[in-house]
C-alpha cells in the first residue's frame, strides 16, 4: 500500500482540477489586477469569479470577501483590526480556551497592547456555553471570536446561539471556519456572524491563499498599508493563481460536500469503533455525538506518548499527529485537550487521525491492523503507568 495520510487538518492535497484551474495564470494570463491592459484584465475577471465563488459557498455577497495570505492572516486582520478599529468603545475582547494558535496568540499579543482577554472554558467535549458568555459580557466588551470547528477535536460550536447573544448585546461575532468550510454547511445569512475566516489548504486548494468574510459596515484596521487592495483592508498585488485555486476549490468543495461527507464519516466511524474494540484502555477525546467534524477521530492511549505512536506510525507509512508536547516543542501539551480537563500524562497519549475526501476503507482497515501492534509495542517499552520512554530503533 502507498504511504496513507491522515493528517487532512494540518493540510490537504490540491485537486487536480484545482491545479488544471490555476496553471493559466501562471502562464499565460498573469497579469497584475490592477493594470490598464489586457492582461490586466484577465486577471481582474479572474479574481472576480473566484471572489463570487467564495461568497457562494457560504452565502454572502462577493464585496464581502477579502483575500488574504490564508487562515492565520485572516483571524489577525479580524481580530487585531476589529480590537483597534473599535478600541475608543472598549478594550474587552472574549474568545475561547481552545481555540487554534492564530486566534489565541493574536489575543495574546492583543493583551500585550493594553486589551482584556476573556478565555471562555470548554465542557468535557469541547463545548462552549451560552451561559458562561452572557457572564462574560461587560460594557467594554467589543469582539467575541469562537471557533466553529475545533481543528483538534472536532467540537463542533452552536454558532448561531453565541452570535446571537454577541448580536443582542451589539459586540461584533467572529468565527474561525477554516476547518468547517465544505465538510459541512456554513450559511452566514443563517449564522448571523459578522466575521468569518477561511484557507484554502485545508479544502484541496493552493496554500498561501485564505479569505475573510467582512459583514458590510464593519470597520477594521488593516494590518498592512501600500497600494489600498482589497478595499485597503490587504494591500499587495493580488495572488490571481492562489485566488482562482481557492474559488475552484470551494466550489467544488461544496458541490460534491454532501457524498464526501457520508464517506468521510464512514471510514471515521469505522476506524473509531475497530480502534476501540482491538486496542484496550483507549479512548475517544472531544464529542461522542453529532456534533462533531465528520473527518476528526482523536483517540487516548493510557501509557503511550503520542510522538512516539507518530513516528512509529510513520514507519508503517501512516500520517498521522499527536497533541503531545515533544511533537510541538514546547512543554506544554495541546491547550485543548488540557481545557477539556485531561490530566498532563492523559494528553501525551493522543492520537488525530484527520481524514480528507481521497481516503479510502482499504486505508482504515490498515491503520486498524497497524496500531494494536503499535501501542503494544510502546507498551511494552514503557514502565506500566509511569513512563514515557520508548525506542523507535527497536522497531
Ligand atoms: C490551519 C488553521 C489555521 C491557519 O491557517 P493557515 O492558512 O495555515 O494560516 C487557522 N485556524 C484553524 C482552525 C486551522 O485549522
Amino acid at each position: 500500500m502507498d504511504r496513507v495520510y491522515f493528517d487532512n487538518s494540518a493540510t490537504t492535497r490540491l485537486d487536480d482540477r484545482v491545479l488544471e484551474a490555476m496553471r493559466p495564470y501562471f502562464l499565460d494570463k498573469y497579469g497584475n489586477a490592477s493594470s490598464l491592459h489586457s492582461f490586466g484584465h484577465d486577471a481582474y475577471d479572474a479574481m472576480e469569479v473566484a471572489r463570487s465563488q467564495v461568497a457562494a459557498a457560504i452565502n454572502v455577497p462577493p464585496k464581502d470577501i477579502i483575500f488574504t495570505s490564508g487562515g492565520t492572516e485572516s483571524d489577525n486582520l479580524a481580530l487585531q483590526g476589529a480590537a483597534f478599529a473599535n478600541a475608543s468603545r472598549g478594550k474587552h475582547i472574549i474568545t475561547t480556551s481552545i481555540e487554534h494558535h492564530a486566534v489565541l496568540h493574536t489575543c495574546q499579543f492583543l493583551e500585550n497592547q493594553g486589551f482584556k482577554v476573556t478565555y471562555l472554558p470548554v465542557d468535557s467535549e469541547g463545548f462552549v456555553s451560552d451561559e458562561d458568555l452572557k457572564e462574560a459580557i461587560t460594557p467594554e466588551t467589543t469582539l467575541v471570536s469562537v471557533i466553529m470547528a475545533n481543528n483538534e477535536i472536532g467540537t463542533i460550536q452552536r454558532i448561531k446561539d453565541l452570535a446571537e447573544i454577541a448580536n443582542d448585546s451589539n459586540i461584533l461575532f467572529m468565527t474561525d471556519a477554516v476547518q468547517a468550510i465544505t465538510k459541512m454547511p456554513v450559511d452566514v445569512e443563517k449564522l448571523n456572524v459578522d466575521m468569518l475566516t477561511m484557507s484554502a489548504h485545508k479544502f484541496h486548494g493552493p496554500k498561501g491563499i485564505g479569505a475573510l468574510y467582512l459583514r458590510r459596515g464593519v470597520k477594521l484596521r488593516p494590518l498592512m498599508y501600500g497600494g489600498g487592495h482589497e478595499r485597503g483592508l490587504r494591500s499587495s498585488t493580488e495572488n490571481i493563481p492562489g485566488m482562482v485555486g481557492m474559488g475552484k476549490a470551494i466550489e467544488l468543495g461544496i458541490a460534491e460536500m454532501d457524498d464526501n461527507v457520508d464517506q468521510m464519516r464512514r471510514i471515521r466511524d469505522h476506524l473509531i469503533d475497530l480502534t476501540l474494540s482491538k486496542v484496550p484502555r483507549s479512548y475517544i477525546n472531544g464529542p461522542k455525538g453529532e456534533e462533531r467534524l465528520c473527518n476528526n477521530a482523536n483517540f487516548r492511549f493510557d501509557y503511550i506518548e503520542g510522538e512516539g505512536m507518530v513516528l512509529l506510525l510513520d514507519l508503517k507509512g501512516i500520517a498521522a499527529s499527536t497533541g503531545s508536547a515533544c511533537s510541538t516543542k514546547s512543554l506544554e501539551p495541546s491547550h485543548v485537550l488540557r481545557s477539556l480537563g485531561l490530566r498532563h500524562e492523559q494528553c501525551h497519549g493522543s492520537l488525530r487521525l484527520s481524514l480528507s475526501r481521497y481516503n479510502t476503507m482499504e486505508e482504515a482497515n490498515y491503520f486498524i491492523e497497524t496500531i494494536p501492534q503499535v501501542i503494544e509495542r510502546l507498551r511494552m517499552m514503557s514502565p506500566l503507568g509511569e513512563g514515557v520512554s520508548y525506542d523507535v530503533s527497536a522497531v
